[in-house]
């Protein structure tokens, strides 16, 4: 499909209200019981699903749009040129979809994939335990099996949204006597008896993080995704998955000012700082703020370059820890710059006093700070990037 058709179909079909509200890759219908944010973001959702466009590089068999690569950059492409938010988002789409297709089996893709395209489900993540983040292998949720029934009992944190969701994608242990060996991958059914959720409260005031504790919950053992005890390559090969899309996402947007979702950093200086000789009046901010957007248009062709790869077949490899990395320094940068841009008034908590400049944007920014831990701290990333793509020794 060329360019002129794919942004001839945006061009008819985008709502005119939700032009130029885009700001991160993460705006969109959540799906599951998540609400549409206004009837126009309801009919690009369901506009978009009539062409399986909710999910444009998914096989057409499970409803998906069948895009090549290429076709799928240009959609992406031809979406930022309008700032169009996508029409679904969420990690049904960006991490257990795409790893189901590489690895669930055939009755796994069919029951699963389909509701994921038509946003009917909304998934969560269940690797951390309180004692197993870093070192994600020494993980201890334990299960025995019973007959055709696995039975998992454990405790899972910092799950995000795990409150909201209809399914959760769990490391578990199935064997105690090797550590990475004794691994399995296990989709549960959050409904499922046995399963209770406890919400944290995060520094920037939201809550979508939870505690899980898994108490006797039984299921079904067709649910292991790949074989017994060999979960932890499906682990790592989502979790390259989870990195890719945070540095994708950064490359996409990165940080706008808040609310409205319509200030750049640019243009929140000019209005807050206002100019001098048709420049910025604070040279050292005009500074911080030119080498920000080049690090993003640098970000954004490095981005590009490696979606090339996957162009030729590849899957994601250890280099998404680089732009993980890259990505989210850059973020918290551009969060920093605009904490800078509002002054003491971006301190602003709640309430109706702020501009629309400085509304939430210290929530976002302390937000922010947890880029460079989720998905596998940054120094973890750094030890990848070290030893699998530099080669270096251990020591
Ligand atoms: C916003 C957010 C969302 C999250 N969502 C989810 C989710 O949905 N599901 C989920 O399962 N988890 C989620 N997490 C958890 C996240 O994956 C873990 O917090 C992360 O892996 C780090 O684990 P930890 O918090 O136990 O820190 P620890 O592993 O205890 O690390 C503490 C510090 O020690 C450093 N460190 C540890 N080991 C090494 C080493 N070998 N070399 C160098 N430095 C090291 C770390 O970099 C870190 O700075 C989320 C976290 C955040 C912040």
């Amino acid at each position: 499909m060329s360019r002129d058709l794919i942004r001839a179909w945006i061009e008819e079909n985008a709502p005119a209200s939700l032009r130029g509200t885009a700001s991160t890759p993460f705006q969109g219908y959540w799906g599951g019981n998540s609400e549409f944010m206004s009837a126009d973001q309801r009919l690009w959702f369901e506009r978009c699903l009539e062409r399986g466009w909710t999910a444009p590089k998914w096989p057409v068999e499970y409803g998906g749009g069948g895009m090549s690569v290429e076709e799928h950059r240009t959609w992406t492409e031809e979406l930022q040129r309008l700032r169009m938010p996508l029409p679904l988002v969420g990690i049904g789409l960006t991490m257990i979809g795409p790893i189901l297709l590489e690895a669930g089996s055939e009755a796994q893709k069919a029951e699963h994939l389909p509701p994921i395209i038509r946003g009917e489900l909304r998934w969560c993540q269940g690797y951390s335990e309180p004692e197993a983040g870093s070192d994600l292998a020494s993980l201890v949720c334990s299960t025995r099996f019973e007959g055709d029934e696995i039975i998992v009992n454990g405790q899972k944190i910092w799950t995000s949204h795990a409150e909201v969701s209809d399914w959760i994608f769990c490391l578990v242990r199935t064997d105690t006597s090797t550590k990475h060996g004794g691994i399995s991958f296990l989709l549960i059914d959050m409904t499922s008896p046995g399963i209770t959720t406890r919400t944290i409260e995060l520094i920037s005031g939201a809550s979508p993080f939870c505690e899980v504790f898994l108490d006797d919950v039984r299921v079904p053992a067709s649910n292991l995704v790949g074989e017994v005890n060999k979960g932890w390559g499906v682990a790592k090969a989502l979790l390259r998955h989870e990195r890719g899309m945070v540095g994708e996402s950064i490359a996409a947007g990165g940080a706008r000012l808040p609310v409205l979702q319509r200030w750049t950093l640019r243009d929140a200086a000019i209005e807050r700082i206002g100019l001098v000789d048709g420049r910025l009046a604070d040279p050292l901010l005009r500074d911080r703020i030119a080498q920000a957007e080049m690090d993003q248009e640098c970000m954004r062709l490095t981005v590009k370059r490696a979606n090339d790869k996957l162009k030729a077949g590849d899957n994601p490899g250890a280099e998404t820890s680089i732009l993980k990395i890259a990505g989210t320094e850059l973020n918290q940068r551009r969060w920093d710059i605009g904490m800078a841009i509002a002054g003491p008034d971006g301190l602003g908590w709640e309430g109706d006093d702020y501009t629309d400049i400085d509304r939430g944007l210290a929530r976002q920014w302390l937000r922010s700070r947890g880029n460079s831990i989720e998905g596998g701290t940054n120094e973890i990333q750094r030890n990848i990037v070290a030893r699998h793509v530099l080669g270096l020794p251990k020591q």
